[in-house]
């Protein structure tokens, strides 16, 4: 018994676009024999399925269960149509390939690792892609670095000047195929190859991939051009060969990432949770940074001063590649290998092999390269896990541009959810940009930092090509308050209104945005420095939010950020500000000890523009009081990179603590005075007793968290308010967050933080854009109302 025929139609949202939904759903239709159709629509795609109700149900079950590894469905609707008659000889199931909407948002999709059947393909010696570099198909390989233009179509990548021999084009016509419309399918006899060249561009003879192979496992420094630009390789178990490389670049002292063979391997080289491994294996296959094992066997100048090492596995078939060949080479299987983003300090990714010869000869023995163009360039994605999210920090290749919804829930009396046409152009560390439209964030790929004029280049570049690539124009344009950053210049000469969004209410707008709560909430915004709408140095800000306004109602003390720039980079300078605070006029006196390695000369200078007050704006910078602290342990004395001593103290940190030393959080006229002096001095006292650094670091991060708490605390009993946002670059502290939500979670309120894109600067965008949003849609609620 068949039961009746019914026909249903299913409406789905979400990311069903280019990533081989329609031939799926093909497939599955036609095995279990029914009939209908398949088609795109503008935010997603349309079922209409036709056949005995029990089987129709059987095909929504597996629709679901059996998924393509890159699609998600976000929102499905579902009516029930009058059937119509099957053609002659039974049910027929079609792919409806028109393209007809101008108004449909274009299929562009984060680059994904290659799948398990490529895999097992690229290892077959009998599979016509044995062994080819560039293998993918629909569920796998690059897609957003190599679109030029939309429509997705293979002209319209950097696949283009590859014309497809018969057996790939077959592929890609034919629906039932896993790489039907794989725009990037390609074949040994017409698809792009390797070769490996000496620096002076001239090639090296045989095949590339074993002699590159050979040579990293002899300890020389590869350039290798991946998915997203160039990376520089090395032997990660060799401390000679990583101080080598860190000898001819990379003298910053930043951590470097490491790639291993496989999972299996991963586990040698870090403690690693189920989380943490299956972000690894995820097609966006980024960076995680798992907690270090005591002797992991990788060189110790790998990541210095951290308690992480950050990891990832092969995600193109180059690598794989690589590492099978390592693995015949070395006694104990493949060597880890270094893979850190080609890039000289302070410069966008290296991407174009011009740009990568001229800058990299001197630092590579040979150049493993391609000739598939890269078109837009997107570093690794970093990611850390907390309570079962994997959490990005640098938010790249994998998930950009991957849209993020922007909803919030309508209060009675409002017209519209948020979101109609905004550019944020971000902050100036990290930056990021977002194009909002629709109810849909798209945030940009991390674009580094713009103080450099290449990297401000870049930024203006990816600008471009982001709103052309998505059709999109800005009604309004959102940035930083502050005047100077680069960024805030650039959405001045564009000709659209402009919404400056303070630095630190964009950081909570972001958590709400992507909560979509719609507030009014208590901010806890924490991080190194943000333009305050006082003027001063903002960082570690108490405040009453909703996603278009904010009221202060509270932060940390203001110390004197002495020296400008310097402030940021020696470490004695908040460590003596706050001493300074603490101790009064006999401050040199009580802090001889630990003051003793600045030289007295520039403590001088140092108390003069402090008590003149010349170059030394008041600041509540929470980084810098991370920095002074690390200084006065003996961590570090300068920052040869962002954010070097918090990680410093933060991998000093051992043990769990529960002992805060004494900080007040005081109501006054002029709203809540977070206070760390006592603290400092507690801390200064006992460096000179002599007690383990280890627990000092540890009670240090439980004094904050207390701070921060008591503070939120506080502030949510006067607001009677139960919920607490936190953000800013200091919740990339692991040990940080985690205190202040279970501190926050123990007096019973809600707490939200950034999970889908980084707490840090890379987050601002979205903060502005949803924040901006706001605004015009809600011109008359504020937080305070
Ligand atoms: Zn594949
Ligand atoms: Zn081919
Ligand atoms: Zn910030």
């Amino acid at each position: 018994m068949k039961g009746e025929t019914i026909r249903r139609r299913l409406d789905l949202r979400g990311q069903v676009q280019g990533v081989g939904f329609r031939p799926f759903v093909y497939r599955l239709a036609t095995e279990l024999g029914l009939g209908g159709y398949v088609g795109n629509t503008s935010n997603g795609a349309v079922i209409e399925i036709q056949g005995p109700a029990t089987t129709v149900a059987r095909f929504e079950t597996a629709l679901f269960e059996r998924l393509p590894p890159l699609a998600r469905v976000s929102e499905l609707s579902s009516k029930d149509l009058d059937p119509v008659d099957d053609p002659v000889g039974g049910p027929v199931f079609d792919i409806h390939t028109s393209t007809a909407d101008p108004f449909r948002r274009p299929e562009v999709t984060p680059d994904a690792a290659t799948c398990p059947d490529c895999l097992a393909e690229l290892f077959d010696p009998r599979d016509c892609r044995h062994h080819y570099p560039f293998i993918n198909c629909t569920n796998c390989g690059p897609r957003y670095s190599i679109i030029r233009s939309v429509p997705y179509d293979r002209p319209a990548t950097t696949m283009a000047v590859f014309k497809m021999c018969p057996l790939c084009d077959t592929e890609y016509s034919d629906p039932r195929d896993r790489r039907f419309h794989a725009q990037p399918n390609a074949c040994p006899r017409c698809g792009p190859q390797l070769r490996l060249c000496r620096p002076d561009r001239s090639e090296i003879d045989g095949e590339p991939v074993p002699a590159a192979a050979a040579m990293l496992q002899e300890g020389r420094i590869l350039a290798i051009k991946g998915i997203g630009g160039y990376h520089l390789a090395c032997r990660a178990d060799r401390e000679d060969v990583v101080t080598g490389l860190r000898q001819r670049k990379l003298r910053d002292g930043k951590p470097l990432a490491v790639m291993v063979r496989d999972i299996r391997t991963a586990r040698q080289f870090a403690r690693l949770t189920p989380r943490d491994e299956e972000a690894l294996r995820s097609p966006a296959a980024p960076i995680v940074l798992a907690a270090k094992p005591g002797n992991s066997g990788l060189a110790p100048s790998i990541a210095p001063g951290c308690s992480t090492v950050g990891l990832m596995i092969p995600y193109a078939p180059v690598h794989h590649l690589l590492f099978a060949h390592l693995a015949g080479l070395g006694p104990h299987g493949a060597a880890p290998l270094v893979m850190t983003s080609a890039n000289l300090a302070g410069h966008p990714l290296t991407y174009r092999d011009d740009e990568a010869f001229d800058s990299l000869s001197d630092v590579a023995d040979a150049f493993l390269i391609h000739d598939r163009e890269i078109f837009r360039p997107i570093d690794d994605s970093v990611t850390f896990t907390f309570r079962g999210d994997n959490i990005p920090i640098r938010r790249a290749r994998g998930y950009a541009p991957r849209p993020l919804p922007v909803t919030w829930p309508r209060a009675a009396g409002d017209t519209a959810a948020p979101g109609r046409g905004i550019l944020a152009v971000g902050a100036e560390l990290k930056s990021t940009v977002c194009l909002l439209n629709n109810r849909e964030a798209i945030l940009s790929e991390h674009l580094g930092d713009l103080s450099r004029p290449e990297t401000y280049r870049h930024f203006v570049q990816a600008i471009d090509r982001l709103q052309e690539l998505f059709g999109f124009r800005p009604a309004a344009v959102a940035c930083d308050l502050h005047p100077q950053y680069l960024s805030t210049r650039y959405a001045a000469q564009l000709d659209l209104p402009v919404v400056a969004i303070q630095h630190h209410h964009a950081h909570i707008a972001s958590v709400l945005a992507e909560h979509g709560d719609p507030g009014p909430v208590i901010g806890l915004s924490c991080d190194g420095t943000g333009y305050g709408t006082d003027g001063a140095v903002w960082g570690c800000e108490l405040l009453l939010c909703s996603p278009g306004d904010f009221k202060r109602l509270g932060h940390l003390e203001y110390f004197p950020l002495v020296g400008g720039d310097a402030a940021a980079i020696e470490t004695w300078r908040p460590a003596a500000a706050l001493l300074r605070s603490a101790f009064g006029t006999a401050w040199r006196s009580e802090a001889a000890d630990v003051l003793g390695k600045v030289p007295p000369h520039d403590l001088d200078v140092f108390e003069w523009q402090a008590s003149a007050g010349v170059n030394a704006p008041p600041t509540s910078s929470l980084g810098r009081v991370f920095d002074a602290v690390a200084f006065l342990l003996g961590l570090c004395d300068r920052n040869r990179h962002e954010a070097e001593a918090a990680m410093a103290l933060e991998a000093a940190a051992a043990g769990p603590e529960v002992n805060p030393y004494p900080c007040d959080v005081t109501p006054g006229d002029e709203g809540f005075k977070l206070s760390l002096a006592e603290a400092l001095v507690g801390i200064q006292a006992d460096v000179r007793a002599g007690q383990p650094i280890d627990r000092l670091a540890a009670r240090f991060h439980e004094t904050v968290a207390h701070l921060l708490a008591t503070a939120a605390v506080m502030a949510c009993e006067s607001h009677g308010l139960n919920t607490v946002a936190v953000s800013g670059g200091c919740f990339a502290n692991r040990r940080l967050l985690e205190r202040v939500v279970a501190l926050l979670e123990s007096e019973r309120l809600s707490v939200l933080y950034n999970r889908r894109v980084p707490a840090g600067d890379g987050g601002v965008a979205l903060g502005q854009a949803a924040a901006a949003a706001w605004q015009m849609e809600n011109p008359n609620r504020s937080a305070g109302s």
